[in-house]
Parts: structure tokens; sequence; C-alpha cells
């Protein structure tokens, strides 16, 4: 009799232990499912079962889409090279890529029948991107050898129409990668646009400016004096020329490091910092669910010499090209900013459901005026400096950049700008790593790609 009721508490115990195992099974399967299902080492992917939805451009060009189970990316090699980080190459290599990042939406996904899905079921849906996939490819051929990015943005809308990131490879003729020290292929796989940050050089003196507008006593009558040097505390702050005395407005135009430097110093380390910060330094962005690398501006530790620096553009901070866009778009929009996107619909959802409503919102970076005066800071700039020819009929405003990384490497090169026209409502990002000078390297990747976008969207 003892032993009868030792075996039934031992069962009972069994049955209890099972119950609670398969409970837990059954809950995690639906939770995780799909992302165990996406997981490399599920090769069952291919074949003829498997239906995948398209990727098109803007203007329904199909960029890849699945014949016979089989992943076909667009005929055109350059348009292939030209978007890879965008679209993917079909692995996880590329986590930011469309592919990877919407595998569910575009394979038709769900627990009950996994990719097994009828064909009738279709399940799959197609993604159409805002970006242009003629213009990447005009992008791709400017920016020749060099690494880097470009971006083109409508700032009144926030739809990315260009976005291209160098190194590439054609998922066609994919090369031999497995060699890492092949500096031709240096961080391949990274979408330059959305996970990377750079040393700004003097594109960061954009923000230096907002805050000398909105902090510096009568800085529209103040003048600074550049003798080319200046020592503060035993340390050097270096100007590339002479140049003289000098208001904010040319100190921009001829990018006067000891006028900026002046400028950071002035208005002190606790406003630069509330400054960068409400332009969105330090801050966690996502374009389309996806996480953008942090732009970075902290003078916590900094000497004085260091904040100076840091107003050039030149102590520690970091600029992510995306978050730039969002900069000049804020500048450009009388100081609100939308947050730009690149998946303007997913099946027939115009843009998908669950951040449909926050993507699109505009936000404030800059007070309006403060936006208003720099962008004619950056129009006189390019009247100025560069003149209108390089970009002409745009009513372009522009800041370029040459950001020192080392002694031992050369700087890379940055341009920045916005059209004043709202009809033509486009801002550039385009930047070019070890390079040299951001006018001689960036500058005309920006005017080519500029061009194409007046030439069609004017
Ligand atoms: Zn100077």
């Amino acid at each position: 009799m003892k032993n009868t009721r030792i075996r039934s508490i031992v069962v009972y115990l069994i049955a209890t232990f099972f119950f609670v195992g398969i409970t837990y099974f059954v809950y995690s399967f639906i939770n995780n499912s799909q992302t165990w299902a996406l997981q490399p080492i599920n090769r069952h992917l291919s074949g003829d079962k498997i239906s995948g939805g398209k990727i098109l451009d803007r203007n329904s060009v199909i960029l890849a889409q699945t014949i016979n189970g089989k992943r076909v990316y667009n005929d055109d090699e350059n348009v292939r090279k030209a978007l890879l980080h965008t679209v993917g190459d079909g692995s996880v290599l590329i986590p930011t890529s469309i592919q990877s990042r919407f595998s569910t939406e575009l394979f038709g996904y769900n627990f009950v029948t996994g990719f097994g899905a009828p064909k009738v079921a279709n399940l799959s849906k197609d993604i159409k991107l805002t970006l242009d996939s003629s213009l990447c490819a005009t992008a791709l051929k400017s920016m020749g050898d060099k690494k880097g990015t470009v971006i083109v943005c409508n700032y009144l809308t926030g739809e990315v129409i260009c976005m291209i990131s160098t190194p590439t490879y054609d998922v066609n003729n994919r090369p031999n990668l497995s060699n890492e020290s092949d500096d031709k292929y240096e961080g391949v796989y990274i979408n330059r646009a959305l996970s990377s940050s750079f040393t700004p050089g003097s594109v960061f003196k954009i923000i230096t400016c907002a805050a000398a507008l909105d902090y510096v006593d009568d800085i529209d009558k103040k003048q600074f004096l550049c003798k080319g040097e200046e020592v503060l505390d035993g340390e050097h702050i270096t100007c590339l020329e002479h140049h003289g005395k000098l208001g904010l407005e040319k100190a921009m135009a001829k990018s006067c490091n000891i006028a900026f430097a002046d400028i950071a110093i002035d208005v002190g380390k606790e406003k630069m910092l509330k400054k960068a910060e409400e332009m969105g330094f330090n801050k966690q962005y996502t374009i389309d669910g996806i996480n953008i690398a942090k732009s970075q501006y902290n003078v916590d530790y900094a000497s004085n010499a260091d904040l100076g620096w840091s107003g050039i553009g030149q102590y520690n901070n970091t600029v992510n090209p995306m978050h730039m866009m969002m900069i000049l778009e804020a500048i450009a929009n009388d100081g609100e900013y939308v947050k730009p996107y690149i998946v303007k619909s997913i099946g027939e959802d115009s843009l998908f459901p669950s951040e449909k409503h926050t993507e699109l919102k505009t936000k404030r970076m800059l007070s309006s005026q403060t936006a208003k005066k720099i962008s004619d800071i950056m129009r006189y700039t390019i009247k100025s400096r560069y003149g209108d020819s390089m970009f002409p009929n745009m009513q372009m405003c522009a800041k370029t950049g040459t950001a020192e990384v080392g002694e031992e490497k050369l700087p890379h090169g940055w341009m920045v700008g916005f059209s004043q026209d709202k009809n033509f409502p486009f801002a550039f990002v385009v930047i070019t790593e070890n390079s040299g000078y951001g006018i001689k390297t960036a500058g005309p990747i920006a005017a080519d790609v500029m061009k194409k976008v007046y030439k069609d969207y004017k």
C-alpha cells in the first residue's frame, strides 16, 4: 500500500513537470518561433516551396524577388551594388538590410505552418522603398573607389531617396571576403549611413553656430580675431589661415577655427552640451525600427582647449550621417525635422503599422529664428565661397568639413547641405573617408548627385 502511494506521488510529479515543460515550450514556440526559424543554421529558406515578397524602389523597379524558390536581384550591376546595404544579400551579415529586418513580412513566416504556408495563403508581402535606385547608382558611380556614404532626403516628407554605403560588392558575384585584412573591403557589411559615426570636423560648426546664435550676447555684431593660432592654457588651437577680424557669417563661410573655438569657450561646457543634446547628440534614434549609431558629444573632462576643439568638431565628438541629415532637415524646415524613413509601404499598408504614427511626426530641434539664421549663413557660404555654379538654380546652403583622424591617415571629407527652395526640398550628406579636403573629395560627389536630383525632381 505504502509502495503504491509513493509510486503515485512520483507519477504525479513527473506528470506535473511534463505539463509545466510543455506549457513553457508552447509559450516559447509562439513567442520565439520566427526568430528561431530565421537563424542562419536553418537552411530551409530556399526551395520552390518558399515564396518571397518583392522589394521595389519608389518607381516600382524590382530590386529583389523570388523566382522558383530562388532570390533574384535587379539586372543592373550598379543598382545591385548601390542597394546592397539596403536590400541585403540573403545572409544575416548585413543586419540592417530590409531582407534581414523585414524577413517576416517578406517571407510570410507564421508559427502554424512556418515557411510552408500554402501559396494560395500568400503571407509574403511586397515592400516598397522610398529610394530611387537610379539615383543611388549615380551616387555610387560618383563615389568611385572611395569609402563613405551618400544620403539624399526630402526634408518636407522625410523620404530618403538616395542612400549608399561603400565599399560594397555585387550580390551576384560575391568576392572572397574571408581575408579580413583586405583593406579594399574594410567594414563592407556596415551600412555607414546608419551604423557608423564619424569625426565631424568643421560640419560640427553648424551646431556651434546654433549655440552662438542662442547664447552669445550681441552675436550679430560680434567680431572674432583670428591670427592663425591661439594658445589656451599652454595648448594650441590652430587655423588654416590668418583670417583677421570676422563676424559669425564670414567665420562660417571661411570655416575659421579660432572663431568657433572662441564661441565654444564663451558658451561654456554646460550650454554647449545642452545645445548638442537638443540637436540629437547622445540620443538613440531609429529609422524604420532600425537603431542607428549615436552621435556623441561629451565635454565632462574637457580642458579649455578641448572645449574649443569640440566647437570645431575635433575633440571626441562623433556624428552619424543619418543624424546629420536630421539636423539639416530641422534647419531647412524652420527648426523641425521629419524623421527620415526608407520603407514606403509593406503589402497594402502605407508604412508598417507599429510605427506608422510615430515615424512621421515632426520634432523641434531649433527655434524657427535660429534655424532661419543658420540657413542664411549656410547660404552665404555657398554664394561667397563655392559659388552657385556648383549647384545651379538650387538655392543651395552648405557646409564642408575636413576631419582630421590621426597623423598617419588622410582626413575624412564632408559636405552637407540643403536647398532653401521649398519647391525643391532636398538635403544631402556626403562623406568620403580618409580622402582629403571635404570640398575637393565630397564636394564633386554632392554636386553630381544633386544635379541629378534637380533634373529628375524639380
Ligand atoms: Zn581663422
